[in-house]
């Protein structure tokens, strides 16, 4: 018996709706024989990652259905982890696609949880957002961490052995080996990767360990917002009292006098009391610049350990890697060609990957060493022309006529709101910075804002075509315009 058979008019009109448009038989007696709501899942999970290839991963395989109907569609998660990363990165793509393949506007919701098989004659889904059960925590808690960013994800060669076993080090025996752990290495390469294995180990072995990780800016952020809100006790309780503290990217505390002296006392408070700290950086803690002498000292007390751009063959193996995150097989002359063409940076492997990736699922060809030239003539020369946050801002505030300051400002008016997203949007997709760098600009919100804000014009662009041909008009003019 199929899931349309039951339930109220509503309910049912739904199924019918969308039995026909997934081609479903209809029976006699006027049920809907299919679909299984698993069928129409597993359609909308095909349809997701065509259209999201950079965030298709091969654990989606291990995604469940717990729950559709006329409005929601509530999918079900191995971990924490990865409903973290499904919220983040791809709510709108997973929305889009339950649109298209059921013809109803639905909310998609993630949560921990799997599908209870019944026996097969009584298969339906179980209302799993009530459920206790599925709730469960993941083992990450409340830790933001990323699925891909694990131990076993991460390639060793001879650039990034020693900060590799240095990590595996802390994580087995945090506060006992090397404290600080300082990781330092240029942008890509693989340092905030690290720095999640970490997290993930150390929970994985201690389980009530508490461990504090963020960016460098996030901490500066809160620690502001503590003193706007007179919460200093609270910030320094929070962060004094943890079992270990990784902070990402701490190049950010330079010129930051206050926020200097406050991680001073945080780094005093848990280094006296042997708790593990780990830091990374774009360089070694002396050439920070204005980083004050005394954190200098204190960031070289422990090990500082280097990662290099990788050699060819640790290349090689990245590509493989990722390739098999994302459930894709590729020979070795392909990911040969990738590793030859981009070497400076992984971030940009994957993004050649992605590349190849799209254009195999739009053709519907198979990857081959031709397609992934095709694929990646198209690619990579763009990237050659640098795109600033800068550039789209200036394109977005003459189009709006608005000025920087008010999209810098806290107003929420449409007229600002709007421009200000569109600018989110646009740097998150023309630009490689980070979600935390994007806010920076846009008068330092958090990275959940821009999130929420690259969300909303993504959907917007999908269901306005106004929206939509304005984005293609501004898009046009920010990478046309001549650099300076
Ligand atoms: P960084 O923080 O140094 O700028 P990231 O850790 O964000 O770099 O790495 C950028 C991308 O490259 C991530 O997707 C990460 O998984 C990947 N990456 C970097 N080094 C490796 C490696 N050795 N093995 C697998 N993936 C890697
Ligand atoms: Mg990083």
């Amino acid at each position: 018996m199929g899931a349309g058979q039951k339930g109220n008019p509503l309910t049912r009109m739904f199924w019918w709706a969308v039995a026909f448009r997934v081609g479903h038989r209809i029976t006699k007696d006027g049920g809907v024989a299919t679909p299984e709501v698993e069928d129409i899942f597993a359609d909308i999970l095909e349809r997701a990652k065509a259209l999201d290839p950079a965030n298709t991963r091969k654990w989606f395989e291990k995604l469940t259905v717990l729950h559709l109907d006329g409005g929601s569609l509530a999918i079900g998660c191995p971990d924490e982890a990865t409903v973290q990363f499904l919220q983040d990165n791809c709510r709108a793509g997973f929305t889009r696609a339950a649109q298209q393949i059921t013809g109803h506007l639905i909310a998609v919701d993630f949560s921990v949880g799997a599908y209870e098989k019944l026996d097969s004659s009584s298969r339906r889904p179980r209302a799993g957002l009530s459920d206790p059960v599925l709730q469960g925590e993941g083992k990450t808690g409340t830790l933001k961490l990323h699925p891909d960013y694990t131990f076993e994800n991460f390639v060793v060669g001879p650039s990034n052995r020693l900060a590799n076993a240095s990590c595996i080090a802390v994580s087995q025996s945090p506060g006992n080996t090397y404290n600080p752990l300082f990781l330092y290495g240029s942008s890509g390469l693989g340092k905030t990767h690290l720095l999640h294995a970490v997290c993930f180990e150390a929970q994985r072995r201690f389980d009530n360990a508490v461990i504090q990780f963020l960016s460098c800016e996030d901490f500066v952020n809160r620690f502001i917002r503590a003193i706007e809100e007179g919460n200093l006790s609270g910030f320094q309780s929070q962060f004094r009292t943890a079992d270990a503290i990784v902070i990402d990217d701490v190049q950010f505390l330079r010129e930051r006098e206050h926020s200097q002296e406050e991680f001073f006392h945080t780094f005093n408070a848990l280094y006296n009391n042997g708790k593990q700290i780990i830091l990374s950086a774009d360089s070694p803690p002396g050439k920070i610049p204005s980083l004050e002498e005394r954190l200098i000292s204190r960031f070289n007390w422990g090990l500082v350990t280097r990662i290099d751009p990788p050699s060819y063959e640790t290349r090689v193996a990245i590509v493989q890697k990722k390739a098999h995150l994302r459930g894709l097989d590729i020979s070795d002359e392909i990911a040969g060609y990738i590793a030859r063409k981009v070497h400076a940076n992984i971030r940009e492997l994957e993004g050649a990957l992605t590349a190849i990736y799209a254009v195999a699922i739009t053709t519907g060809q198979t990857i081959d060493l031709e397609l992934a030239q095709t694929a990646l003539e198209g690619q990579i020369e763009p990237t050659t022309r640098h795109i600033s946050i800068t550039d789209i801002i200036e394109v977005v505030t003459k189009y709006f006529d608005v000025r920087l300051a008010d999209l810098q400002s806290k107003r929420r008016s449409q007229s600002i709101t709007e421009p200000r997203q569109i600018c989110m949007y646009l740097a998150r997709n023309l630009t490689k910075h980070s979600l935390e760098e994007i806010g920076g600009h846009l008068g330092g919100r958090d990275h959940t804002t821009v999130m929420h804000g690259c969300n909303k014009i993504n959907l917007a662009k999908d269901t306005d075509p106004k929206i939509s041909a304005l984005l293609n008009n501004l898009t046009k003019q920010i990478t046309q315009t001549p650099q300076a």
